[in-house]
């Protein structure tokens, strides 16, 4: 059996397309969307995201805002232009680029955006809010997941969804999002012992653990619909996953490629609610 290639480029431009239209709607109401980026240093793989990010936005039409601090940056300088973006009316979304350099307190700074601009969603406001079911901003790559699952038909009421990976942004949030929509979740981790015990369970398998190619079709169910969040690069420097798409496929009814599955809709999630931000705040003046 070959599976269904979930095409995430193709869903998340379709996405993107309404939201360039909704952009356009709010500009003619003299608001136009605001995103801004924060990056400290010059890490190449976050260089790439946020230009990636930076792209994205204009081509929607929103304003977008780089700020580029250097590595040596202070705790309080990054703290005072977080709160100058939280003041400034024409930006309605404020990124800071993780991760941090060891000196700045990540949390401190997740916690100063203001939770109306918190547009990736790890603000403990919103993450509080999303556990309750209250709207919210969702972190973006576990609401991208949702989307793909949703466009692709995919029943998830009743089903088994397992989760590889704990994080903050991805793993929990994932995990609480299925929840929400009657799933019965389990969260596997790197002390899980005998994880293909679990992954074999799972209808819904969503693996971010960050390990080249780590889950074989040993680790899955006849059927399943897998999603694959990891970007690593294997033994030639290919991008790659966490799943070893070419064995795994054979086995899933469903599964996400990489690149081109998750990575595009985490970008357009990002722009979404920022959109969102913008439609809310304008308004409350138009
Ligand atoms: P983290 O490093 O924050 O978390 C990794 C999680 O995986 C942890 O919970 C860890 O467990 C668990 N883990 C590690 N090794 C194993 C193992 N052998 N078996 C089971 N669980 C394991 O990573 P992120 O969640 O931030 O990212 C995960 C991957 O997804 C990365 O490749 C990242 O690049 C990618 N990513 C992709 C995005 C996209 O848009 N496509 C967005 C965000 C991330 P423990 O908690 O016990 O340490």
């Amino acid at each position: 059996m070959s599976s269904i290639i979930i095409d995430g480029k193709a869903i998340g431009e379709k996405i993107r397309k309404e939201i360039k239209i909704d952009v356009e709607r709010l500009i003619e109401r003299g608001c136009r969307p605001g995103l801004a980026v924060v990056l400290v240093g010059e890490d190449q793989a976050s260089r790439t995201y946020v230009s990636n990010k930076e792209k994205s936005s204009k081509a929607v039409g929103m304003k977008s805002e780089l700020v580029v601090l250097p590595i040596t940056v202070s705790q309080k300088e990054l703290l005072d232009t977080v709160n100058r973006l939280n003041e400034d009316p024409t930006i309605h979304g404020i990124l800071v680029q993780l991760p941090l350099p060891p000196h700045i307190d990540e949390n401190k700074v997740i916690q100063s955006i203001s939770p109306k601009k918190d547009v990736d969603g790890f603000h403990p406001e919103n993450v509080g809010k999303m556990i309750i079911g209250q709207t919210s901003f969702v972190s973006c790559t576990p609401s991208g997941i949702m989307e793909l699952l949703e466009q692709t038909g995919t029943e998830i009421s009743g089903k088994h969804a397992v989760i590889v990976g704990r994080s903050n942004i991805v793993g929990k949030p994932m995990g609480q999002l299925l929840l929400q929509k009657d799933a019965t979740v389990t969260y596997c981790h790197s002390k899980t012992e005998h994880l293909e015990d679990f992954t074999r369970q799972a209808d819904i398998l969503i693996v971010a653990i960050g390990h080249a190619k780590y889950i074989t079709a040993d680790h899955i169910k006849e059927g399943a619909t897998v999603i694959d969040v990891g970007m690593n690069r294997d033994e030639n420097g290919k991008l790659c996953g966490d799943v070893d798409f070419e064995t795994v496929k054979e086995k899933a009814y469903a599964i996400t490629p990489v690149p081109g599955g998750v990575g595009p809709m985490t970008v357009t999630m990002l722009l979404r609610n920022t959109l969102k931000s913008a439609q809310f705040t304008c308004s409350n003046y138009i």
